[in-house]
């Protein structure tokens, strides 16, 4: 199936609930499919739980430690059926910053901005309280030279401000804050305002079944894309409506072939590359 090509899922949470019983024989279809995969962290525990897991081995698992927005508040939601519950954790710089100097840390995420399910009562409270939370973990990324994996949900025009003001504030120059948009949602004119930045974008198997991207993908220069599962969420096609895991990233990038007119090779190998750059793996 994927004989010959390496690729890289470039943001996984197989430290999520949904893989607590069988995440090593997961990993190891990953592996033995020539997978590589980081495994994403959204609060204290999930931090510490990705590298726990990465640290079973020697190579091609690796982890990201940060605190995602919608754990900020406390609030229970459902994403894709399944049932979120969140706690309210507030940042706590040197918590996370012990964690990041683990040797399987290669980057601060996921962090960001996400504005769909603010409660109404006190939304720009809540606005203001993910911005400095955001600013607080670009700061740890910048300072330890690590990689920012942002999470953008109806917020890029906050986003790219905040970005662009933070290096500015930091009198930094731009390429030494770097990051990727996780699954990004944006349309071509915030990608490349986005890589300006210096920062690159990554897609997700939502790529196979939903065509809004498909013309940013086409024009999309090869060097500012990886990919990614998002696992378990966002099954690609074929496998809808099933949990996603890492060794199904192929289908991500099979469609970025098919809307380039490129081979899959072609894909595996600049995306590998893009992501081995990035997170110096
Ligand atoms: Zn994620």
């Amino acid at each position: 199936m994927t004989d010959g090509l390496q690729l890289v899922d470039t943001h996984c949470h197989l430290n999520f609930g949904a893989f607590k019983d069988d995440s090593d024989a997961v990993i190891r279809r990953a592996l033995d499919a020539r997978t590589e995969m980081i495994i994403v962290g959204a609060e204290h525990k999930s931090s510490k739980r990705a590298i726990t897991i990465a640290t079973r081995y020697d190579r091609g698992v690796y982890a990201a430690v940060g605190l995602h927005p919608v754990h900020l508040q406390e609030t229970e939601f459902k994403e894709e059926g399944t049932k979120v519950i969140t706690k309210a954790e507030s940042f706590d710089r040197d918590f996370y910053e012990q964690l990041a100097i683990s040797p399987k840390v290669v980057a601060i995420g996921e962090i960001g901005l996400d504005y769909y399910y603010l409660s109404q009562e006190n939304a720009e409270a809540q606005k203001k309280l993910q911005q400095e939370t955001l600013r607080q973990q670009l700061r740890l990324a910048y300072d330890l030279d690590k990689p920012a994996i942002i999470h953008c949900r109806e917020a890029h025009d906050d986003l790219l401000p905040l970005l662009d003001n933070f290096c500015r504030a930091h009198r930094v120059a731009k390429e030494k804050l770097r990051g990727v948009l996780h699954c990004f949602s944006g349309n071509w004119d915030l990608a490349w305002q986005y890589f300006a930045l210096g920062f690159l974008i990554s897609f997700t198997g939502l790529i196979t079944f939903n065509d809004s991207w498909d013309e940013l993908i086409r024009k999309c220069p090869l060097d500012k894309l990886m990919i990614e599962t998002d696992s378990p969420f966002m099954s690609p096609a074929p496998f809808r409506g099933q949990r996603n895991e890492p060794a199904r990233v192929v289908e991500a990038a099979k469609k970025i072939a098919e809307l380039k007119n490129i081979k899959l090779e072609s894909v595996a190998q600049a995306t590998s590359e893009n992501a081995s750059n990035l997170f110096k793996i």
